[in-house]
């Protein structure tokens, strides 16, 4: 079965999935198989189901419908129909990567962009050799942008990532001290973020570049095509500014005020407004669709719970973002507890890092320090320590926090979020 003969098919289909419980009529299920699954049956279910047509790896099993195709690698099948829909595909395609920031980033953008346009985006955090594909065959003639997060955790990814995205606009969030063990240090970030660019470089696509970032600066050299932020002599030009809780910025004396916690988000914010305005939008649409995002997703969200207020930022977490997030939550008016989890995925780094952040709770002064995960607790000797979301849950029962305000960050593997109804 080749690509060119399958499109016609992917073209009348519904929707492209890899989920057996989400496959409709007329859609492509991509039949993976997991630990508690054989493709096999999977693939019969799905047709009984009214599936226009299965991908799948196994040929030993008796189903001969016509609307079963085998492959030699599904995944390699999806990668590939992916590349060939994106290169029929005439529209902008806008792909971001970073070590924090990518989702928070893609979804001010694609709320930007809806202000004038009708825009694809990376649903959730579908970021990986088979969201980013499943995302392109997500694209419909109707749409006529699209913004892809991608993420990495080791080298090599992002250069794969674009060649099925093939992106046009390309923006890189940060470069942070996130997935060091799978890239090789900070450095292998860099290296392995930059993927990003030289796949822009090599094509003559336009990189978005925040001028105060030195990294970004020095590795966008005298390249054009470019559009700038955060500098005077910038493209564009913002002021941040913060109005209690919340930060926003500034364009030509016209305010807007996001319903995001955390000065890092003002980057993420210029960005998504450099492209508005670069794509003719005028800031007072700008400002509409910054001003109404609202962060549902346990990302610098401000929740008020029984008269206190929460900063779930649970989602993840590693010691750039939790740096910034501790500094940001000490600006926050009254009593102050912070509930920490363990940053995953540091490799070597993981004791010295825990270590840091501790003391850095510690110096910036707030009233009370909460541990999470079995990294923090090696370097934490206080009674309020614990192992797990768990043993945390059970504290609270009996301990009520006394603070106005309290943060709950942690890397997604420690689940804080499990606390939040005992707080
Ligand atoms: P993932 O790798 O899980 O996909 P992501 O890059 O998509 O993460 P987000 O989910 O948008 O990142 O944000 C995660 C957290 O990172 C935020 O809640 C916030 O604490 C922090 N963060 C967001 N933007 C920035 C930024 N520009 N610089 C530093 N930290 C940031
Ligand atoms: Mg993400």
């Amino acid at each position: 079965m080749n690509i060119e003969q399958f499109y016609p098919l992917f073209l009348q289909s519904e929707k492209v999935t890899i989920d057996s419980r989400k496959i409709g009529k007329n859609d492509i299920f991509f039949a993976f198989s997991g630990e508690n699954f054989n493709a096999a049956t999977l693939a019969e279910k799905a047709i009984e189901n009214g599936a226009l047509a299965v991908i799948v790896e196994q040929e030993d099993f008796e189903n001969k419908d016509n609307n079963i195709f085998y492959v030699p690698s599904t995944l390699d099948f999806l990668q590939e129909l992916a590349i060939h829909h994106r290169n029929q595909l005439q529209i902008p395609i806008i792909g971001l990567t970073g070590s924090n920031g990518k989702t928070t980033t893609k979804e001010i953008i694609h709320a930007v962009l809806s202000e004038k346009f009708n825009v694809q985006y990376t649903f959730g955090n579908l970021n990986n050799h088979i969201g980013v594909p499943l995302t392109i065959l997500s694209i419909k003639p109707e749409h006529e942008m699209a913004v892809i997060e991608m993420g990495a955790n080791h080298q090599k990814e992002i250069e794969l990532l674009c060649t099925i995205s093939l992106p046009d606009y390309g923006y890189i969030t940060n470069f942070g001290k996130a997935h060091l063990e799978g890239f090789g240090g900070f450095e292998g970030v860099i290296k392995g973020k930059s993927e990003l660019y030289d796949y822009l470089k090599k094509n003559q696509k336009t990189i978005i570049v925040n001028e105060n970032d030195p990294i970004q600066v020095e590795k966008t050299e005298n390249y054009i095509p470019k559009i700038t932020f955060g500098k005077n002599n910038s493209d564009y030009q913002f002021e941040l500014f913060s109005e209690g809780n919340f930060v926003g910025l500034k364009y030509k004396e016209v305010k807007a005020v996001s319903k995001l916690t955390g000065e890092y988000n003002f980057t993420n914010l210029c960005a998504a407004a450099s492209l508005g305005l670069h794509f003719g939008i005028n800031f007072e649409k700008i400002k509409h669709a910054i001003e109404n995002y609202t962060p549902t997703n346990m990302r610098s969200q401000v929740v008020k719970k029984e008269g206190k207020t929460l900063v779930l930022d649970t989602y993840n977490a590693n010691p750039s973002s939790m740096t910034a997030s501790l500094h940001n939550f000490i600006t926050f008016e009254g009593s102050k507890t912070i509930i920490i989890g363990d940053m995953l995925e540091l490799g070597e780094e993981s004791e010295k890092e825990h270590q840091n952040i501790l003391k850095l709770a510690q110096e910036l002064g707030f009233n009370e320090i909460i541990t999470v995960g079995k990294n923090f607790k090696s370097v934490n000797f206080s009674s309020e320590s614990f192992e797990n979301t768990a043993e945390l849950i059970e504290y609270l029962k009996l301990n009520k926090i006394q603070s106005e305000n309290i943060l709950l960050k942690g890397s997604r593997g420690v689940a804080l979020e499990k606390s939040i109804d005992f707080i």
